[in-house]
């Protein structure tokens, strides 16, 4: 039996033997009753928003433990009794539902040891210094943050010890984060849930106690669904951009740009449309291999996006093909930015590593410019198609030129 698991049964005999020399239980069986039906509803119902702490292990209860009050309500041998019933009721209600992990009978064993031992501690704690918190202002309310206090430090000290002994703990950064996770903010709402559970239990307040308890469900059972709801939104923004992304050189994919040529479309922004290709890539590919291809590809993307502004928009239409979008300026100033990234892409070899030596790569590009008013008369889809003709006649000039278009007229740099 592994070592974790041998303690989750150490813990569990230990409560048994301490729970027994607490017994047997002081209040009327009656009342003992009541309270344990109410609480044993509302813990379950709570168990079933499952607050756990996400480190892997999952399977410890995390929400707010009634058990301060149940304790000193019935003593630690009540409490022993309802921490019996409360977990076997979750072990089965688990075990039917299938959602019980591998290790859910050991862990209940943990839970029914752990809650009622460090609760007895919480219990002696408060029996023993309630009468000089009584003297002072607030001394009940104060006295059982320190009570709640003391029983979360047991808490966090025997749930690191259980992480460490099955191997989930790996380093003191992850001993800081847990410590970092339990906030002061839970040990006041743990205290002032408990504390007021216990007086209206003392008080038979049972409208207040069911009133209380529904409070609390709901208050978590919305922050719960709070934080499931940005953790969806945040999921769906990564997908989104997971498909709107080319993963090799980490421009916008195609179905971006169809997205942004649908939102321009129609709107008479003033747009220079270019499609550039790389030339006699095929050789590069033939030449080398598929993976040198792909650094050249990079290479050419790579200067593209890092020679245009935030505004322009560049995507990796194809294999070897690029769209840019490029906004905010007249076409004088397009025809000079796309000359100057003609010009660099035929000046500025690629290096990369082939058969384990550093080999130089020089190519060149062709770019297709279309520059217009995007109104409702000329589709955007349109407007791309002249560009890609203008590559076209750029490929068939020679390779390694510029054919530009303004409206009607078209000029070609080489
Ligand atoms: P042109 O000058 O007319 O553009 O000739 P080209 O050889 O560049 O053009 P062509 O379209 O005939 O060939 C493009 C090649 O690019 C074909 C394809 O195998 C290759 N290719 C497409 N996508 C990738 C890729 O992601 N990585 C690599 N290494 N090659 C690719
Ligand atoms: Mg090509
Ligand atoms: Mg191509």
């Amino acid at each position: 039996m592994k070592k974790h698991k041998i303690f989750d049964v150490f813990l569990f005999v230990a409560s048994i033997i301490v729970g027994l020399s607490f017994a047997p239980i002081e209040v009327d069986v009656k009342k003992f009753l009541i309270v344990v039906s109410i609480y044993l509803v509302f813990s379950a119902i709570y168990s079933n928003l499952r607050i756990s702490q996400g480190n892997g292990t999952g399977s410890f209860d995390y929400g707010v433990s009634y058990s301060q009050s149940f304790a000193l309500f019935a003593g630690p041998f009540g409490l022993l009794i309802y921490e019996i019933i409360y977990r076997f009721t979750i072990y089965f209600q688990r075990k039917v539902a299938k959602t019980a992990d591998e290790d859910e009978f050991t862990d209940t064993l943990y839970n029914i040891g752990s809650f009622t031992l460090y609760n007895t501690v919480g219990f002696i704690f408060f029996i023993v210094l309630y009468p000089y918190f009584q003297m002072i202002p607030f001394g009940y309310s104060i006295l059982f943050f320190f009570t709640a206090l003391i029983i979360m430090l047991q808490a966090n000290a025997l749930l690191l010890f259980s992480l460490y002994l099955s191997g989930n703990l790996h380093s003191w950064n992850e001993v800081v984060l847990f410590i970092k996770n339990r906030s002061i903010l839970d040990i006041g709402k743990v205290a002032l849930t408990n504390g007021l559970l216990y007086y209206f239990v003392m008080e038979n307040q049972w409208e207040m106690l069911i009133i209380l308890f529904t409070l609390n469900y709901i208050v978590s059972r919305s922050f719960v669904s709070k934080q499931e709801s940005v953790k969806n939104e945040l999921e769906r923004d990564r997908f989104r951009e997971m498909a709107y992304t080319d993963f090799m050189t980490g421009l916008s994919n195609r179905a971006m740009m169809d997205k942004q040529m649908g939102e321009i479309n129609g709107t008479g922004e003033l747009l220079g449309i270019v499609v550039a290709d790389i030339d006699k890539f095929k050789r590069i590919n033939d030449n080398y291999n598929h993976s040198v291809g792909d650094c050249v590809i990079q290479h050419f993307g790579g200067m593209l996006k890092s020679r245009t502004s935030d505004e322009d928009l560049v995507f990796r239409s194809g294999g070897e093909e690029f769209t840019l979008f490029l906004r905010g300026r007249g076409y004088e100033e397009c025809v000079e930015l796309l000359e100057s990234l003609r010009l660099n892409v035929s000046d500025h070899p690629v290096e990369v590593e082939f058969n384990g030596e550093e080999t130089s790569i020089s190519y060149s590009a062709s770019f297709g410019l279309y520059f217009n008013k995007m109104t409702e008369d000329l589709p955007m889809e349109r407007a791309y198609n002249y560009a890609d003709q203008l590559l076209f006649e750029a490929k068939e000039l020679g390779r390694d030129r510029l054919v530009v278009r303004n409206g009607q007229q078209s000029l070609v740099y080489s």
